[in-house]
C-alpha cells in the first residue's frame, strides 16, 4: 500500500512532529501509535472474562440483566471521568483514531480466545451509527472495534454491518434523564431484509463502544429479536456505570 517515498516522508514527519501518547502526553516511539507501552499496560482492564462465573456476574452484566437474555456481558475497560479510558474514547470518537478502536478489538479478541472463551459465536453486530453521523465522523467506531475482535478470533466469524439500520438522529443526551434517554433511543433501529435472514439462528454478539444505561443495547436487541437469533452476548470497549463512577 505504502510506497518507500511515502514511508520515508512519514518517518521524517514523525521526527519533526513526534506524536504524543494520548494518555500521558509522553513522546511516542515510532512503532506505537496513540498510546505508549506503559500506558497500555496500565489501562483499567475489567478482566471479567478470566472467570466464567463473572461473564454475567459483573457490574455491566447487572445493568442488562432481565433486559437482554445475554450469556455474557463483557466490557474491556472501565471508564472513569478524567481517566485513561476517557482519553482513549475521545481520540477514537473525535480525533479519527479508528485504527485504535480496531487495535483494542484485536487485543481483546486475542485475550478472550487465549483464555478459552466459553461461548461459541457466529459473529459480531456493531451498534450502527446514524448515516449522517457516520458521514461526519467518516467511520463507525463500534464497527472498527468489532472488526478487530473478529480479526483476532480463533475461527472465522462475521461482522454484520448491513443487518440493522439506524433511523432517527438523536439529540444530545447529556442533559436528559434516564427515561427521556430511553424514549429518545427507542425505535431508532430497524432490521433490514438482509438482517432478517442472516441473523436467524445465529449466535450474535452485540458490540458497542460504551455501556452506560444499556438503553441502546436493549433497543438493538429488541430490533434483532424478530430475526430469531439463537443466542446473544454483549461486548463493549468500555463500561461507564455507577459502580466505577
Ligand atoms: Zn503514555
Amino acid at each position: 500500500m505504502h510506497s518507500t517515498a511515502q514511508l520515508l516522508a512519514e518517518g521524517f514527519l514523525h521526527l519533526l512532529f513526534p506524536e504524543a501518547c494520548i494518555v500521558c502526553r509522553g513522546i511516542l516511539k515510532e512503532e506505537l501509535r496513540f498510546v505508549c507501552a506503559s500506558c497500555r499496560a496500565a489501562l483499567p482492564y475489567t478482566d471479567f472474562f478470566k472467570d466464567e462465573r463473572q461473564y454475567m456476574e459483573n457490574p455491566a452484566g447487572k445493568v442488562l440483566m432481565g433486559r437482554i437474555p445475554a450469556g455474557f456481558v463483557l466490557p474491556f475497560l472501565i471508564f472513569q471521568k478524567g481517566g485513561s479510558t476517557q482519553r482513549l474514547l475521545h481520540a477514537i470518537k473525535y480525533k479519527g483514531a479508528k485504527t485504535l478502536a480496531y487495535e483494542m478489538g484485536y487485543v481483546y479478541g486475542e485475550r478472550l480466545c487465549r483464555a478459552g472463551f466459553a461461548y461459541e459465536i457466529d459473529g459480531f453486530l456493531p451498534v450502527p451509527l446514524h448515516p449522517k453521523k457516520q458521514r461526519k465522523r467518516g467511520y463507525n467506531q463500534s464497527e472498527y472495534f468489532a472488526r478487530g475482535l473478529a480479526a483476532a478470533w480463533h475461527k472465522p466469524v462475521a461482522v454484520w454491518t448491513q443487518a440493522v439500520e439506524r433511523h432517527i438522529h438523536r439529540a444530545s443526551q447529556t442533559r436528559k434523564g434516564l427515561w427521556e434517554r430511553w424514549m429518545n433511543v427507542r425505535d431508532v433501529f430497524a432490521l433490514t431484509p438482509e438482517g432478517k435472514s442472516t441473523l436467524r439462528h445465529q449466535k450474535v454478539v452485540l458490540v458497542d463502544d460504551v455501556l452506560t444505561t444499556g438503553a441502546t443495547l436493549e433497543a438493538l436487541y429488541q430490533t434483532i429479536q424478530v430475526a430469531g437469533p439463537q443466542s446473544v452476548g454483549v461486548i463493549t470497549l468500555a463500561y461507564a456505570g455507577d459502580a466505577f463512577a
